[in-house]
């Protein structure tokens, strides 16, 4: 059935994954271990080894991290939600991340409840990884605008930034494994939300250009709660 479809999903993604990940993860340790042959040489040490070191686990801790978001045994509980509660909830989560750039998360949900059927972990994980990104690109603060509507017989959200947009070059690398541009990113998240947005029958689309911003477009299927008793998240 469908969680197993799910579950199946995951292990292939995380076996391909598996040599990709020992490589990521063998690069901050080689220096790790640079770092501390130079430190028990009794080199003269500034605080920049510390820094630089601390640096390189949080990178080690932010991939294990993501990681255990596709390996760790979880329930896949598929439901029927009202994607403007799991949004909400969201918005919750990280608008003191928001705030503290100097960021207003403006939104604008309709009145009409927006139904979809899946699993609400995953679902509420692509908004977060997409917000968090925009959060991240918006150095100078501003305003992201999280819009989503019924259009026909799907759910569009979207989330639009202020931030410096991304070059066309750059688009066609987004949501492969480790393309990063930051230095304590992953290149994680948006893998993960495309298989996400994918698992759910949904689409996930990029508009950006250089200098205007950049609009994430996800679709996911409206789907109308058919079975008593419904569970809203
Ligand atoms: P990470 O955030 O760890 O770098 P992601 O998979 O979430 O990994 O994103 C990959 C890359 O896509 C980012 O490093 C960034 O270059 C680019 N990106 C994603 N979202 C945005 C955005 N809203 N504006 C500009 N660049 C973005
Ligand atoms: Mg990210």
């Amino acid at each position: 059935n469908e969680e197993l479809l799910i579950n199946s999903e995951k292990l292939y993604v995380a076996g391909q994954l598996a040599a990709g990940i020992a490589h990521e993860i063998r690069n901050p340790l080689t220096s790790l271990k640079g770092f501390l042959q130079l430190l028990s040489s009794g080199r003269k040490n500034n605080g920049t080894y510390y820094d630089i070191m601390k640096s390189e686990l949080t990178r080690i801790e932010n991939i294990v991290s993501e990681m255990l978001m596709l390996s760790k045994p979880q329930v896949y509980e598929l439901s029927y939600h009202d994607i403007r509660h799991v949004m909400r909830e969201t918005v919750t989560l990280l608008e003191t991340q928001a705030i503290l750039h100097s960021i207003q998360i403006e939104r604008d949900f309709g009145p009409d409840p927006l139904w979809i059927y899946g699993v609400e972990s995953q679902i509420k994980q692509v908004f977060i990884n997409v917000i968090k990104n925009a959060i991240e690109a918006m150095t100078d603060g501003g305003a992201i605008h999280v819009h989503m509507k019924r259009i026909d017989n799907s759910v569009r959200i979207r989330i639009m930034d202020e931030g410096p947009g991304i070059e066309d070059s750059q688009l066609a690398k987004m949501g492969q494994p480790f393309y990063t541009t930051k230095d304590k990113g992953t290149g994680l998240g948006l893998m993960v939300s495309y298989k996400i947005v994918d698992n759910h029958q949904g689409k996930i689309q990029v508009y950006s250009q250089l200098g205007s911003g950049t609009t994430f477009e996800i679709l996911l299927p409206f789907r109308y709660p058919d079975t008593a008793p419904v569970k809203t998240g």
